[in-house]
């Protein structure tokens, strides 16, 4: 495969850099690096979103007529990269790119009408419902019980872990609509009103001491029949296919490069404040292995981007490059926890030591989490040997 980019799309690269010079507002890329959290919240992310609305370059990876730009996968490829680079903030990455994709894929025509646009415009902001107690890397057993009762389902039981479920307004569930069968049969997709009598959000707060993450109750919650995305008992067959997406399909290669920058700037700061600072080589060892072990990732990203301009799905490859990503990315915040020493006690307190110490400790407790949601690191690896290795 080519590896080289061509002359038209280094002249696209130019194009989106120079958008991102004279377009991305600066407050906005202060407020994404002090984020600590996997999602920046919905407010600067919103007004970026709004931005690339106007432009018409929010959903790349959207089919043209919904407001996609019909990018080839190495334009969209770039796009990514230099969006990284710059530091934007993700929008609801739930509903953009994990949800569009099961409509796209699933959906009805009126679910397409009705839903896409209001993603784009920010009027709807989407948490996921997969995990429940007891149903995290084991899906298939998830309870949710949604009884058909016609024209509409009556579900009872919870959720557990949704991302900002304390700011959206609708969430897609996974629910249990049949247990007669094998477990993946009985599942169904239902997308519901956050605001509907019987649902309930209940905060829990990080080690980081975030509120990111919640458990969402349902209490005979009435969902009409007309939000069941596919067919009743297809619900398995549509996360899967989401799950791909939400293991790769995009690049995260130039996110960790730009973090493995801001741990070098650290360094370079440490250094010069502190004369007897000594590397003894450590810092600069452990650096220079994330940066050999970053290259692959890029190379690995670059493969499944060949795989897909070729028009194939990201496969089981996806899972090579979740486990390897989170390797990466908790291997520097760790490296920026042991650099800064003593400056990470007050944590969460901007007034003291330098600027960069507030966010590398709520940052580096964040990233623990990476090795568990959307899909833990074991699972990832069984999915390797099976589907991937063949053993
Ligand atoms: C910060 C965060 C955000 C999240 N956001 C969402 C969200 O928005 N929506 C949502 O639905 N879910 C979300 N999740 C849930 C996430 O998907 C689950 O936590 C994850 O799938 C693991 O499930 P579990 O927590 O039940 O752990 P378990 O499945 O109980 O796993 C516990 C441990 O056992 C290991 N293990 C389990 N099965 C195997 C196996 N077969 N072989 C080897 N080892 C195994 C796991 O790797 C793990 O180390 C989020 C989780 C976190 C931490």
């Amino acid at each position: 495969m080519d590896l080289e980019l061509s002359a038209q799309d280094l002249e696209f690269q130019l194009e989106v850099r120079s958008f991102l010079k004279d377009n991305f507002p600066e407050h906005i890329r202060e407020a994404t690096a002090r984020t600590a959290t996997v999602f920046v919240d919905a407010g600067p992310a919103l007004e970026w979103q709004k931005i690339l609305v106007e432009k018409g370059w929010a959903v790349p990876s959207w089919p043209k007529e919904y407001g996609g730009t019909g990018w080839t996968p190495t334009q969209k490829y770039i796009f990514s990269m230099e969006c990284a680079r710059a530091g934007t903030p993700g929008y609801n990455p739930l509903s953009l790119s994990l949800l569009a994709p099961v409509l796209f894929g699933f959906g009805t025509e009126e679910q397409k009408q009705k839903y896409l646009p209001r993603m784009l415009s920010g009027e709807d902001y989407w948490c996921q419902g997969f995990s429940e107690p007891g149903s995290g890397s084991d899906l298939a057993s998830l309870k949710l019980k949604a009884e058909n009762q016609g024209d509409h389902y009556i579900l009872n039981g919870s959720k557990l872990w949704q991302t900002h479920a304390q700011f959206a307004n609708k969430i897609f569930c996974l629910v249990r609509t049949d247990n007669s069968g094998r477990p993946q049969a009985g599942i169904s997709f239902l997308l519901i009103d956050m605001d509907t009598p019987g649902v309930t959000v209940e905060p829990i707060i990080t080690m980081g001491m975030d509120h990111e993450v919640n458990q969402v109750f349902f209490e005979d919650v009435k969902v009409p029949l007309e939000n069941l995305v596919g067919k009743e008992g297809e619900g398995w067959k549509c996360a899967k296919y989401l799950l791909e997406f939400e293991r790769g399909g995009g690049s995260s290669a130039h996110i960790r490069k730009a973090e493995l920058d801001h741990l070098k700037d650290i360094v370079a700061d440490i250094q010069s404040r502190n004369p007897e600072f000594n590397d003894d080589l450590h810092y600069s060892k452990t650096i220079a292995r994330i940066e050999i072990d970053l290259k692959s990732l890029e190379i690995t990203e670059l493969r499944i981007l060949s795989a897909l301009a070729e028009g194939k799905m990201p496969g089981a490859e996806s899972s090579i490059l979740k486990l390897t990503t989170v390797n990466i990315e908790q291997r520097i915040h760790q490296l920026a926890m042991d650099v800064i020493g003593y400056h990470g006690l007050p944590f969460k307190q901007d007034d003291i030591g330098p600027d960069y110490a507030s966010t590398v400790v709520p940052t580096y407790l964040n990233s623990r989490a990476a090795s568990i949601f959307g899909g833990s690191q074991e699972v990832q690896r069984n999915i390797i040997a099976k589907a991937v290795l063949g053993l």
